[in-house]
């Protein structure tokens, strides 16, 4: 198990267009290794490239259902909305009210370059909406409503 150092808001590479991965070699293997390992550290439900200095297309997403590695992932659909706290492990102990979609369909490719289709609603939607955002140089804060806030590590929905 491998932790990477997790950039923190204001790094210039959080607001990096990440680039697509058209190859999984060993090392892209070890990265989603390490990134799930630095996210689960971290009682994290999701983190992207980006906030471990990988200015590439990957996430990795446990919102307690299982591992989930989606490499060049695009929202293809998306409807209704939601509202809730949303956090992120690149900015600790802070959260701010951010509307989603409800439901979103998202196309990946996984670490076989299977292309895959996922549907999800409620947290794990949030959860893609936000990921991705992060391999666009988007962060949650810019989609807020209203102030960002102090929260605790031990909320029920963790840090993303
Ligand atoms: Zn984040």
């Amino acid at each position: 198990m491998a932790l990477r150092n997790i950039r923190q808001f204001g790094d210039p590479v959080l607001r990096k267009e990440c680039k697509p991965i058209r190859l999984v070699t060993p090392r892209i293997k070890t990265l989603a290794e390490d990134m799930l390992d630095t996210m689960y550290a971290a009682n994290g439900v999701g983190l992207a490239g980006p906030q471990v200095g990988i200015v590439k297309q990957i996430v990795v997403i446990d919102i307690g259902d299982g591992p989930i590695v989606m490499l060049n992932p695009v929202i293809v659909e998306s409807s209704g909305e939601q509202t809730d706290s949303e956090g992120c492990l690149s900015y600790p102990g802070k959260a701010a009210d951010v509307t989603r979609p409800s439901f979103v369909k998202a196309e990946y490719d996984d670490l076989d370059m299977v292309h895959k289709t996922i549907e999800a609603e409620g947290l794990l939607a949030r959860a893609i909406c936000h990921e991705t955002d992060h391999l666009h140089g988007i962060i949650y804060t810019d989609l807020a409503k209203g102030e960002v806030y102090d929260t605790h590590y031990d909320e029920e929905e963790g840090e993303e």
